[in-house]
């Protein structure tokens, strides 16, 4: 179980969820990618519309 960086609801990881994997917050609807699961580590994902620099 992660917490949501931005409303704080309690995120439900998969057991067998990897780092890298976006996961969209049920209570906020905001999009977080997985860090880490071990512990469990959730930060708010790139935006789509962000510039990638290229
Ligand atoms: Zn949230």
């Amino acid at each position: 179980m992660g917490e949501c960086p931005v409303c704080a609801a309690e995120i439900e990881i998969a057991d067998d969820a990897i780092a890298g994997e976006l996961v969209i917050c049920a209570d906020c609807g905001v999009e977080l990618e997985l860090l880490g699961t071990d512990p469990v580590a959730l930060a708010e994902a790139p935006s789509a519309e962000e510039d990638w620099g290229q």
